[in-house]
């Protein structure tokens, strides 16, 4: 039988990991850390529990097509579709509810925003038809491969290349698709879903509020990290074996390709090795005296966050589960995240509140708050005073819009920063998604799934191809999977 470690127990780690013992492997993951999930993980702060990291669940058919090879009944998770994807606050007062339903929401921004119902339309529909055109090419394939290039949807985008819109930015497009700078804003946020900057990310980004919008917002009954308590279940009967508080020190090599990873004192032998762990902290930890490639050096990071996890003392009917707080001034948000390296006075805030869906997460007339904000990658900037300010600044912009001084009602908190993403999942400077979108070669330059110069090594989760997010990283797994079992069925 062929034994498979997978280093890193993120959603790309597990995910592989249940791929591969379905398909009979030998698999087992070592996670440092003493709990499986890494960025998508959970925090308890007296009886107030926190999802610490995703919060928007789209496309739940790839999980749901994870925990059926586990087989009927091995675990209860259950999700719901949103009706209002997210409710947008703008300074001026102006509030938005983005209705699941394509025709409601085009009413809504129509009576809110006076923008004409048919430009929404029209956008979302030209979105769903980039997001169909290139999907199972950049998304559901190995990339940079000739036979990608050569299938039937590679010869189809290459027919249709001009429909991708990749020589315009996000933005440039937005600005034309709507009258409203407001619903402009509204669909250049989704640059931020990768951690790009959509004012130079290109226009195909733009696909990513299909997911949303088209196919649907959802989220887990009982909370996002019952997708990680799932899969863990669902590896286990399938024969994976995890071991945490094991940190993998090196991967270890013989003349043929790779031979295993050293954990401490212990030389544990591989056929395979998977890395879920942030692509350029795997180079640097875990590749002593290997080259990091130059392609990875080139690129600029994605962004980190700051999030402030609180318990409110009371509740807010208006709020709903995902909520932002748009800044004023967008551009010049984006310019500190990518160029001043600073964070912004007036950044764009979102409030995620799990217990509105799952009811159990506060304790009763109380509320769960996940605040955060954008943050540019740690590069020593985050002293304590800029965390201060930074928490002034939100709760001053939440005062503002709620009418009430919020920090009266912080009864419980902690706070992440990209230091502590940095060192809770060892990403390199905090970047949630790896490296940015923020070129028009960025999926050309991502680094690939399978190493082009260790035989036997292979990449999953967020910092690959096809990026961050749980989706994608669930897709990187897919991909992994197949070219083991083609290689080992060779
Ligand atoms: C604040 C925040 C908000 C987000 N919001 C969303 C969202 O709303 N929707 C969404 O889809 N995505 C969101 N994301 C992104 C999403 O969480 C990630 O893309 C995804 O979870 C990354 O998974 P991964 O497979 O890359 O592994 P990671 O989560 O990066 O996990 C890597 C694992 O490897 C382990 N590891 C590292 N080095 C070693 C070693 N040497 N030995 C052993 N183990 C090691 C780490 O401890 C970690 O557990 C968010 C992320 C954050 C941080």
């Amino acid at each position: 039988m062929k034994k498979t470690v997978v280093i890193g127990s993120g959603i790309g780690g597990l995910a592989v990991a249940i791929r591969l013992s379905a398909a009979g492997h030998a698999v087992e993951v070592y996670e440092q850390s003493s709990k499986p999930g890494g960025k998508l993980n959970r925090l308890q702060l007296g009886d107030f529990r926190f999802d610490t990291g995703p919060s928007l669940f789209t496309l739940p058919n790839l999980i749901d097509d994870l925990l059926a090879l586990g087989g009927q009944g091995v675990t209860d998770f259950d999700y719901v579709k949103l009706s209002n994807i997210c409710k947008y606050h703008y300074p001026d007062g102006t509030e938005l509810n983005a209705r699941a339903d394509a025709d409601a929401f085009a009413r809504e921004a129509n009576r809110v925003l006076n923008e004409p119902a048919g430009n929404i339309l029209r956008y979302l529909h030209k979105v769903a038809e980039m997001y169909k055109l290139s999907a199972g090419m950049f998304v559901f394939k190995p990339f940079a491969r000739w036979e990608t290039f050569n299938s039937p949807e590679g010869r189809g985008v290459a027919l249709k290349l001009h429909k991708l819109d990749m020589l315009r930015s996000m933005h440039g497009r937005n600005k034309r698709s709507f009258q409203s700078s407001k619903l402009v804003q509204l669909f250049d946020r989704y640059g931020t879903y990768n951690g790009s900057n959509p004012y130079v990310a290109p226009a195909t980004l733009n696909m990513i509020a299909h997911l949303e919008h088209n196919v649907g917002a959802y989220f887990p009954v009982k909370g996002m990290y019952s997708i990680v308590e799932s899969l863990v279940e669902v590896a286990r009967k399938l024969g994976t074996v995890f071991h945490f508080n094991s940190k993998v020190d090196a991967v270890l090599f013989n003349k043929n390709g790779v031979s295993g990873v050293q954990v401490g004192a212990e030389t544990i032998e591989a056929h395979h090795v998977i890395s879920d762990v942030d692509v350029s902290a795997f180079y640097k930890n875990l590749m002593p005296g290997k080259r990091v490639p130059f392609r990875l050096k080139m690129m600029e990071k994605s962004t980190s966050a700051i999030i402030f996890y609180w318990g409110i003392d009371r509740t807010f009917p208006s709020l709903e589960l995902h909520n932002i707080f748009f800044a004023d001034n967008y551009a010049e948000e984006f310019r500190h995240l990518f160029i001043v390296k600073k964070m912004y006075a007036d950044p764009t805030v979102y409030v995620f509140v799990s217990n509105k869906v799952t009811g159990t997460d506060a304790p009763k007339g109380s509320e769960n708050w996940f605040v955060m904000v954008n943050a540019p990658v740690n590069e020593g900037q985050y002293s304590a005073e800029v965390i201060e300010k930074v928490k002034a600044n939100v709760i001053r912009k939440l005062n503002g819009i709620l009418h009430l001084d919020i920090s009266a009602h912080i009864v419980a908190e902690k706070i992440g920063t990209p230091v502590t993403i940095e060192a809770e999942t060892a990403s390199d400077g905090g970047a949630i998604y790896g490296n940015s979108s923020n070129s028009r070669l960025s999926a050309f330059l991502r680094h690939q799934n399978r190493s082009s110069t260790h035989r036997g090594l292979y990449f999953v989760g967020g910092s690959v191809h096809p990026g961050g997010g749980i989706p994608l990283c669930v897709a990187s797994a897919n991909i992994v999977a197949e070219d083991i079992k083609n290689e080992t069925n060779s």
